[in-house]
């Protein structure tokens, strides 16, 4: 018996990108990890490595189920896919474009996610798209867009390995992005800084670890800049020629005490630590500093990437081996939707939503229209569901009910609202629950397309398997409905396989570019289906006469309309909901190691579910004394927005006065443990992306 030849695929967690070898016998899968793709080079960790265990047809949705009755019925695709266009063309012809909307996910492929933006952006005429990746790293687009221009993460995974220092901001590697973290361990003598409240797996690795008070990080950084500009450390040929904003910078920063006892008090560390930390950013020229949820997820999130990439900026490490700010994403193709217009904010290609970009796109559609302006961001989105203004929304590949903060409002808004329309792989989930109509989607291994991980890589996931029922994959559903809610639509929806999709996304980024944006794919855009079906991992930009790029900027060149970077000066400024006597805790929330979002998936397979077989609050010793809580035993969390249940783990891992909880179970998994529901509803306000990192609590024993 000769065994199942493998297929080249990518894993769909998280935002490392991981290249996987599966073989395929009947639905028995055996993983292993690709040593050819650049991002891996052979290493799973413990969710990649149980993908077989999570590929069962266990829990799936197989068929279309229409509510009748307020029971979930049996339909045909006929049936639904018609009630969807009916109603959604409906809503637009009696209310407008924007009283639609569009709720979407990092785990589509870029095919899925160009095919609903150009449905919702160039033919119903709004921009109501927005995704769940809003929640992981809005943040960072924000920041990237205002320092350099454009979207653009500057280096390479390669430059972890090749930095003498590595600089860990709100983020722990070690449980987040476990291969990356992997790979950074096999170099010696590299210096690691953890900047975080909590004493994470990360922290407890690094050379010296910051445990700041929580919300301080922009005057952390703030305060590096100032201690560069007074010890003339900084790259005075680099920021005269490449940026522009230094003295508004300089006078910014001389409006605070930049003192090092000033700066260590007001972060709640010591001031020798805090020192260390300076002088060896001062002393290393190669320096990649990692920001990713912990320092996204906040208020103050766009702030806090701009003060990293300014210490960056003023020291020119960037553009240069070993030297870059580095945002880490999250979701497996949170990338691949910023790059087709998946933000609410961003129109396709990274075009905003300015007359020019508006003009180039419609015109490459060839669209009866276009999006006037940015659309609702997801809280915002969400809102306006809540208050009718929106009243059909289609959610994809996502479980808001779970994953958004202040989850009673989701509740409240989908029970609002006139049509919910859900697609997804799994048959019950939360939002599932809520659905007027549910379509069955493909899931991983079923479905055929690109992502792009963090990195700029863009890879191929391949369907190994023939679809299981009546399931689809999302751009197909998607271009179904477009071509039933307009038959004039039919040509801009006729594409005949993902192969095609991407073809007019890469050709879409190429057209009318003439070096205007970064993102450039047009060395892909004349690709044959074959050549799409060989697809070897390809990092952008890729231009038609050129190869594909190592990393950003070595030529000192932004994305800007005078090429310059801009240092752009943060303001130091308190979480949006200051902790009160009623409220006194800050309460913090997190991922785990083998968890992945809502647990639909990785809570299928049994190895994922014992490291942390329950949703944990982590309390200091002290407070914990002082509240008569006890360790292993229930704990009543309560904030301005909901209450939770849950078992407490005494820990100094966080500070004193502080709060933290796991983001990932559901109501079937810990019914009076899910977190999201304390979580305030507060967002950054140039980000949209909310601050899951502060919500003002107090806690209890049970
Ligand atoms: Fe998958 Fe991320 Fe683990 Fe790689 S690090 S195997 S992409 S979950």
């Amino acid at each position: 018996m000769t065994a199942p030849t493998p297929h080249q695929t990518t894993c769909p967690y998280c935002g490392v990108g991981c290249g996987v070898k599966a073989s395929l016998d009947g639905r028995t899968m055996t993983v292993k990890g690709d040593d050819t793709h650049p991002a891996n080079q052979g290493r799973l960790c413990s969710k990649g490595t149980a993908l077989g265990n999570t590929f069962g047809l266990e829990g799936r949705l197989l068929e279309p189920r229409i509510r009748r009755n307020g029971q979930l019925e049996h339909a045909t695709w006929d049936e639904a896919l018609s009630q969807v266009a009916a109603k959604f063309a409906q809503v637009v012809a009696e209310h407008g474009p924007d009283a639609v909307a569009f709720y979407v996910s990092g785990q589509l492929l870029t095919e899925d996610y160009y095919a609903v933006n150009k449905l919702a952006k160039g033919y119903i005429g709004t921009a109501n798209v927005d995704t769940n990746s809003r929640l992981c790293m809005s943040s960072a687009v924000a920041a990237h867009k205002q320092a350099f221009g454009a979207d653009l993460v500057p280096g390479t995974y390669d430059d972890l390995t090749e930095a003498d220092m590595l600089v860990f901001s709100g983020h722990n590697a070690a449980w987040t992005h476990p291969v990356l973290y992997r790979r950074i361990e096999t170099r010696q003598n590299q210096f690691r800084v953890c900047i975080d409240p909590k004493r994470t797996d990360t922290a407890k690795a690094a050379d010296l670890h910051l445990m700041i008070r929580p919300q301080t990080d922009i005057r952390l950084w703030n305060g590096l800049c100032a201690h560069l500009i007074a010890r003339d450390a900084i790259d005075h040929d680099f920021i005269d020629a490449h940026t522009q904003g230094f003295s508004r910078l300089m006078a910014s920063l001389s409006a605070d005490d930049q003192s090092i006892e000033a700066v260590a008090e007001d972060c709640g560390i010591s001031p020798v630590d805090l020192k260390k930390f300076y002088d060896a950013f001062l002393h290393t020229p190669k320096v990649v500093s990692l920001f990713s949820m912990g320092s996204n997820q906040s208020s103050q999130g766009v702030h806090k990437g701009l003060a990293l990439i300014n210490a960056h900026l003023l020291s020119g490490k960037i553009g240069k081996p070993g030297a870059a700010p580095f945002s880490i994403t999250g979701q497996p193709n949170a990338m691949g939707g910023r790059e087709v217009g998946g933000l609410a904010n961003m129109l396709a290609a990274h075009m905003d939503f300015d007359e020019v970009s508006k003009s180039l796109v419609q015109r490459f559609w060839d669209s009866p229209t276009i999006a006037p302006k940015a659309g609702l961001k997801a809280v915002d989105m969400f809102e306006a569901v809540r208050s009718g203004k929106i009243k059909a929304i289609w959610i994809m590949a996502t479980n808001p009910m779970v994953s958004m903060p202040d989850t009673n409002k989701i509740h409240e808004a989908l029970s609002n609202c006139e049509m919910v329309v859900v697609s997804d792989v799994i048959a019950r989930t939360d939002t599932m629950n809520m659905a007027h109509i549910q379509l069955p989607a493909a899931a991983w291994g079923e479905k055929d397309g690109t992502v792009t991980n963090s990195e700029r890589v863009i890879s191929r996931q391949r369907n190994l398997t023939d679809l299981p029922g009546q399931v689809r994959p999302d751009w197909a559903i998607i271009a179904e409905v477009g071509r039933r809610m307009n038959t004039a639509w039919e040509t801009a929806f006729n594409w005949a396989g993902p192969d095609e999709v991407f073809a007019e996304h890469a050709g879409l980024t190429a057209f009318e570019n003439n070096g205007r944006r970064f993102l450039d794919l047009g060395g892909l855009s004349g690709m044959t289906k074959a050549e799409y079906d060989a697809l070897q991992p390809v990092r952008w930009p890729f231009k038609a006469d050129g190869l594909p790029s190592t990393r950003l900027f070595s030529d000192g060149k932004f994305n800007t309309p005078n090429g310059r970077a801009r240092l752009v000066p943060p303001i130091v400024r308190g979480p949006a909901n200051q902790t009160s006597p009623e409220f006194p805790f800050h309460l913090n929330s997190a991922r785990v190691r083998d968890h992945w979002h809502t647990m639909t998936r990785t809570a299928l397979a049994p190895e994922l579910n014992r490291h942390l077989t329950e949703p944990l609050l982590d309390i200091h010793p002290r407070d914990a004394r002082r509240l008569h809580i006890k360790d292993g035993r229930l704990a009543v969390v309560t904030t301005a927005y909901g209450e939770a249940i849950l078992k407490a783990r005494v820990t100094d891992d966080v500070r004193e006065g502080n709060l933290s909880v796991p983001m990932h179970w559901t109501r079937q998994f810990a019914p009076f443990g899910r977190s999201n529901q304390l979580i305030n509803p507060a967002v950054d306000p140039m980000s949209g992306q909310p601050e899951f990192k502060h919500t003002p609590a107090t806690v209890k024993a049970y």
